[in-house]
């Protein structure tokens, strides 16, 4: 890892190291052109194979079966925000909303703005210390779509499982877990995520649709806000983020060398077992704030009995050489994310570095 901090970053995260050589290896001559990726027209040969090589890599990464569409969008995943209700909630619908943490607030508040919403399971009640029972939705025949967000990255919480929405289209905000693990896509109709988590650096975010969406779609929208725009147009209508859909196509190499999501499940398992137990093991020195069937395997989030404590291990955990543990802002406490891009070793010494401050502190 040569001078590589331990990056526990909620996002912009830790990318691959081979995906950074390789992207400084091709930075100023991109594969023989004597120019960087960034310096030629999104309408070139070179740019639209990179294009098209990265939407087919995510369909074969994701199986996603036949019928849907690749986006790469701007705006990141709080413009989906909009766009969605936007497009798909009409005049006498409802949009239905899992109320799960900040994110989920954040989209609510924005369908809010176009109509009429309504929430159909909601853990604030339980401060968010828990994903919402999604076993028993009771949605009405005039429900334009139910919005679930698979990941909450302040919260710390992880849709275990997902409900079967029938014909209502069922669409989730997977900013932060996507392709963390196999999802069946057959099940939604609409899936997005910012890239600058699982997939990428920041400046595109990956839309995922199903092609019938289109035809729920409200009309007379401005253009760069439709989604048939970005559909008819390859995600080429206007000029695209070329070089973070490049990353993007780097680290998706980069996935399938390790085996695709299957495999990378299991090390995410592995690797957040390694922290939660350190957590468990602790005789209550570390709580971790989300209930264990909930519990993320992204973003741990875990307190301390004082918030000078919190402090001292921040402090601590930096000068080891650790970055990103303190909580978001919001809520406090303390975060490790640990996405895909985060190696297994990473863990491994902070889960060392929890139990010798323990140890130390308790
Ligand atoms: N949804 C989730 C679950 C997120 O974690 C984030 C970013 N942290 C967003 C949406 C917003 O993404 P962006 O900054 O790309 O708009």
């Amino acid at each position: 890892m040569g001078n590589r901090a331990y990056n526990f970053n909620a996002g912009p995260a830790a990318l691959p190291l081979e995906v950074l050589e390789q992207a400084q290896k091709e930075f100023v001559d991109f594969r023989g052109i004597g120019m960087s990726i960034m310096e030629i027209s999104h309408r070139s040969a070179e740019y639209e194979a990179v294009n098209n090589e990265t939407q087919n890599l995510l369909k074969e990464l994701f199986s996603i079966p036949d019928g849907y569409k690749v986006l790469f969008l701007q705006g990141g995943a709080s413009t989906q925000f909009t766009m969605i209700p936007m497009n798909f909630l009409q005049a006498g619908q409802t949009a239905a909303y899992v109320q799960s943490g900040a994110w989920a607030d954040k989209a609510i508040k924005e369908a809010k703005l176009f109509g009429e919403t309504a929430v159909v399971a909601s853990s604030k009640d339980q401060k968010f210390m828990r994903m919402p029972d999604l076993g028993a939705l009771n949605l009405s025949d005039q429900t334009a779509y139910l919005h679930v967000t698979s990941n909450e990255t302040i919260e710390g919480s992880q849709v275990q499982s997902y409900p079967d929405t029938g014909s209502i289209p069922l669409i989730a905000d997977m900013s932060s877990d996507i392709l963390s693990r196999p999802v069946d896509v057959s099940k939604f109709g609409l899936i997005y995520a910012g890239a600058q988590k699982n997939l990428g650096p920041s400046g595109v975010t990956v839309v995922i649709l199903r092609e019938d969406m289109l035809e729920r779609a409200n009309a007379n929208l401005p253009t760069m806000f439709r989604y048939d725009t970005h559909v008819k147009n390859d995600s080429l209508y206007n000029t695209p983020p070329s070089y973070s859909v490049y990353m993007i196509n780097l680290v998706l190499h980069w996935i399938k060398r390790q085996g695709g999501l299957a495999a990378l499940e299991k090390i995410n398992r592995d690797k957040t077992d390694l922290i939660y137990n350190a957590i468990d093991a602790s005789g209550g020195f570390y709580q971790g704030c989300v209930d264990a069937d909930s519990r993320s395997r992204m973003n741990i989030t875990f307190r301390l009995q004082s918030e000078e404590l919190e402090k001292l291990f921040v402090k601590e955990s930096q000068a080891n050489g650790f970055v990103g543990l303190k909580g978001h802002r919001s809520v406090g406490g303390l975060r490790a994310s640990t996405y895909n891009a985060v190696p297994y070793e990473s863990c491994q010494a902070l889960a060392q570095f929890m139990n010798d401050f323990s140890k130390r502190n308790g």
